[in-house]
């Protein structure tokens, strides 16, 4: 990437494109980030930040003038609570970001388009044990994708795919595996497993119970953040235009990665499993040959360690976030005893 590529940014208010932006701007780009919101955890680093709504076209053509490159992250997404309860919304919203931004970046002359994924995307006939087989590029079809949020995604990957093959419009595909890391959603139903969890263990009294969805039993790999916006960036830069995993093929159970979040917090915790909360497929786990191949790298980050980093993170913010409730319910009573006193 030559320096001072102008470079859009969508879904900058959220978690992998607000590291995504940090690490554009430190390697010398111009960079634009667009998003229906502000980021939650602090500012920005894009050149120029807008507050848009993707899902309509005339907001697509904005965010995508006077701009080389496109990393499509915006989607109406959050783990799996919240992907299962709507499907008509989340497949609304995200068709009309997807189509609309594909179609204004191809008329305003970008260059390259990178759209995000999901290992969602996968047969789900492929997923039904815990021990399963890593997913290859091939095991999306014959198509079974997560309802919904999957059959989205699947089908913008299609239509990628459509605009190289009829307007030779440069496309890359992201299969995202859990992405992982400090500045992500830990609370409010949008949360994934790893930031669940890390919540959970943080809030819980050493020696408590934590409630945890499913048998535990159930199986996925994760990647930190950082490796997840090296392997964006190695993307965007290769000529690879055919979907590609970008995850890790370290696989762990959810009850596994509970003791992995205890051990760090240094607390001793009971399992209470609520086998009534969705729990998405029973295993899931990232084939990295074709991402080897065509990257000649992959994500390097240990669990243990990214994982020690996020807990401690979510840890400091819900610190933070109680030492400023008790310090506003003080500043109440002292407001409630003034007024008594001034009685
Ligand atoms: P995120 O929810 O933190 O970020 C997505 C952002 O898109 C949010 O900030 C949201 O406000 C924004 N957005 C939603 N609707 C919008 C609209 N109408 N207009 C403008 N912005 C809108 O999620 P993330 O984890 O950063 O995910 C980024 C991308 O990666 C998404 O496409 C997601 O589907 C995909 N993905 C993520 C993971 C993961 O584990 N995090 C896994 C698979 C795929």
């Amino acid at each position: 990437m030559a320096s001072k590529t102008r470079i859009l940014v969508t879904g900058a208010g959220g978690f992998i494109g607000h590291h995504l932006v940090k690490r554009l701007k430190a390697d010398g780009h111009w960079v634009r980030g667009v998003d229906i919101k502000q980021p939650e955890y602090e500012p920005s680093a894009a050149d120029d930040f807008r507050q848009l709504d993707l899902r309509l076209w005339e907001n697509c053509l904005e965010a995508t003038r006077d701009i080389d490159q496109v990393f499509n992250l915006a989607a109406d997404m959050g783990g799996i609570g919240y992907i299962t309860a709507s499907l008509a919304e989340i497949s609304k919203n995200n068709i009309l970001i997807n189509a609309h931004m594909l179609d204004a970046a191809k008329q305003n002359g970008v260059k390259k388009y990178l759209f995000s994924s999901s290992a969602c995307v996968y047969a789900g006939y492929k997923q039904k044990s815990a021990d399963i087989a890593p997913l290859k590029e091939e095991d999306a079809y014959p198509a079974d994708p997560e309802p919904g949020y999957g059959w989205e995604k699947l089908f913008a990957e299609e239509l990628c795919r459509y605009y190289y093959h009829d307007y030779k419009f440069e496309t890359r595909i992201v299969r995202f595996h859990n992405v992982y890391g400090p500045l992500g959603t830990y609370d409010g139903g949008k949360e994934k497993s790893p930031a669940a969890i890390s919540r959970k263990v943080a809030q819980a009294k050493d020696g408590g119970t934590i409630e945890i969805w499913g048998d535990g039993d159930q199986t996925r790999s994760y990647m930190y953040v950082d490796d997840c916006v090296e392997g964006l960036i190695r993307l965007m830069a290769s000529d690879f235009r055919e979907p590609l995993n970008l995850g890790t093929d370290e696989m762990v159970s959810i009850n596994h990665l509970v003791d992995m979040i205890c051990k760090i917090a240094n607390k001793k915790l009971t399992k209470a499993h609520d086998l009534t909360k969705p729990q998405g497929v029973r295993g899931r786990n990232s084939d990295n040959t074709l991402l080897r191949k065509v990257l000649g790298w992959e994500p390097s980050m240990p669990l243990e360690k990214g994982l020690a980093i996020t807990y401690n993170w979510i840890s400091g913010e819900l610190k933070k976030k109680s030492a400023a409730q008790s310090t506003a319910t003080k500043k109440t009573e002292t407001g409630e005893l003034a007024e008594v006193a001034g009685d």
